[in-house]
């Protein structure tokens, strides 16, 4: 029996995409500025080709500008952040994207580190991590946990007090979701592949985020019932009707027991796409003393 309200990434996504593409054009008729975002993609990976075709063509949609630097697998680290130091310096770019992941060859860390975290869009810098540590809402937040929390206040107004669950503790998901959760005044817990008792800790949550990287772990009797679940898992499996995408929540489970969940594909995904455009647009407008808009 299906209870859950299912968010509609995708519809909120394109709501705030519209948002920003008319920001921008009050930017560019008030200021004459465009928006702008260098992607740097080194390698032939299939999938980090798709996210970059997808996250262009909406960088277009917006009426921001782009451009793209493609890179061979076997570039060397020091050629890479000759780029980037370029990119740095370069006043008409205002933000900086390097698709994850990079050749092992490459140290990811210093690549991070060496983007202007001004232009660091991604927000995996360690300057921009300490500022949303810190509770500095100037810094630049990881898009797919930013997007996750505008998914959560589609539906809870007040997040104040809430038992939070954040399973998964990567650097781009889990810990920036847990600190955004924080700072809304969440009792927040973290959960993790050492965490004992996963299930009994899952069902204590009011809100519930999976990023882990684990083919439906999180069943339906994990969830406490009215729950807002955010999925952000994506896996591929093969099922008896070919292969399909799939989160960390088993999802006909969760929607059962549940109050709103997120579906996989069509839930995070698209919010994470809309959250780099609203950074690169907040980036441009910081580094030319332009108010950032609310959106
Ligand atoms: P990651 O591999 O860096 O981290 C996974 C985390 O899950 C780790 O902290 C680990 O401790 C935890 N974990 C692993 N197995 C576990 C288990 N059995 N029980 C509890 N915790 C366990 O992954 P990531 O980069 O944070 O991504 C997580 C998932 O989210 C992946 O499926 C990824 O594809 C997806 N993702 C989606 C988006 C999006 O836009 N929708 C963006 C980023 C990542």
């Amino acid at each position: 029996m299906a209870n859950a309200t299912i968010i509609d990434g995708k519809a909120i996504a394109a709501k705030l995409s519209r948002k920003i593409a008319k920001k921008i054009d009050r930017l560019q008729d008030s200021c004459n500025l465009t928006p702008n975002l260098a992607v740097v993609l080194v390698g032939e990976d299939p999938a980090s080709q798709i996210y970059v075709r997808n996250k262009n063509k909406q960088v277009e949609e917006v009426g921001m500008t782009s451009s793209q630097h493609d890179l061979p697998a076997d570039i060397g680290e020091e050629e890479l952040l000759i780029l980037i130091r370029g990119l740095n310096k370069d006043p008409n770019v205002h933000g900086i994207l390097v698709q994850l992941p990079l050749p092992v060859h490459i140290d990811t860390n210093k690549v991070i580190g060496a983007v202007n975290p001004a232009k660091d869009v991604d927000g995996f810098h360690v300057l921009n991590a300490g500022a949303l540590m810190t509770g500095q809402t100037d810094a630049l937040v990881p898009c797919t946990p930013l997007g996750c929390l505008m998914l959560i206040k589609e539906h809870i107004k007040d997040l104040g007090g809430s038992k939070a669950v954040v399973v998964g503790r990567s650097n781009i998901v889990g810990k920036p979701m847990a600190q955004l959760l924080l700072r809304e005044n969440c009792t927040v817990t973290m959960a993790h592949s050492r965490t004992r008792e996963l299930a009994d800790e899952c069902r204590q949550a009011d809100i519930l985020v999976g990023a882990v990287g684990r083919p439906e772990l999180i069943r339906g009797d994990w969830i406490k019932p009215g729950a807002t679940v955010i999925d952000v898992g994506i896996n591929r499996i093969q099922a008896a009707d070919g292969k399909k995408l799939v989160g960390d929540v088993a999802f006909d489970e969760a929607l059962a027991v549940a109050g709103a969940i997120t579906p996989v594909p069509g839930g995070v995904g698209p919010m994470t796409i809309a959250c780099m455009l609203s950074n690169t647009l907040k980036a441009a407008c910081q580094q030319n003393d332009v108010d950032v808009p609310e959106l």
